[in-house]
């Protein structure tokens, strides 16, 4: 199953992958986690891509599709995959249709995730993540049960986007309405785009996107 979680930053799809991916043994591809990774490491991309990040911009589509393309044929990714943040431009959205045409593969669901503006900002600028297993917290929304430490694994240490504050949420939304909406009418065209409610429960977010899984929305 080959599926793509279409939304603005901030609207639960990273959330939604990993549930995602433990559910149904599938790859969770985040391209935003991949340069993340890139930049840490301080590799070429990684160097090209980090300013860009810190603004909000959107990353060339060259370097992210050669990216993808070469994530996408790793062996994890045999049994199907959940693109977290991939496509975000109409470029991209065609190079991956072709990728795929070429693979013989196709997409199975788009899977968009609808949440006000207003809600992004808050929700974003609180957000962290445990340093040792990554997993997701917020100040406010999602708090450790003990604060400082993670609910998962126990570790002490926890780590802020850089490109979460509130200055440069307003870029972040601001490329994903001029060039991520516009690749809704494509999915809708192709017959596979489906909406969630991405404002409700996380719980129940996942119960809609199960319900579109088993042809039951
Ligand atoms: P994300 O973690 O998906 O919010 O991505 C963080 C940042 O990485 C974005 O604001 C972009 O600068 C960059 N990025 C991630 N995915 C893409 C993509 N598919 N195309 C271009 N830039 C991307």
């Amino acid at each position: 199953m080959n599926l793509i979680l279409l939304g603005p930053p901030g609207a639960g799809k990273g959330t939604q992958a990993k549930r995602l991916e433990e559910q149904f043994g599938i790859a969770q591809i985040s391209t935003g986690d991949m340069l993340r990774a890139e930049v840490k490491s301080g590799s070429a991309i990684g160097l090209e891509a980090k300013a860009i990040m810190e603004r909000g911009d959107l990353v060339p589509d060259g370097v992210i599709t050669a990216m993808l393309a070469a994530r996408v044929s790793r062996p994890d990714c045999a049994k199907g995959f959940i693109l977290d943040g991939f496509p975000r431009t109409a470029p991209q959205a065609q190079a991956l249709d072709a990728m795929l045409t070429e693979k013989g593969l196709k997409l199975d669901h788009v899977i968009e995730l609808k949440v006000d503006d207003a809600a992004l900002v808050d929700r974003i600028a609180g957000r962290f993540t445990c340093a040792s297993c990554g997993a997701g917290y917020h100040d406010s929304f999602k708090p450790p049960a003990k604060a400082g430490v993670c609910d998962s694994c126990g570790g002490t240490e926890f780590i802020r986007r850089a490109d979460d504050k509130a200055e440069t949420v307003a870029a972040r939304l601001e490329a994903y309405h001029r060039q991520t909406a516009p690749l809704l009418p494509y999915y809708a065209a192709q017959g596979k785009l489906s909406g969630v409610d991405g404002m409700a429960s996380m719980d129940e977010v996942s119960r809609q996107i199960g319900a579109i899984l088993s042809g039951k929305a």
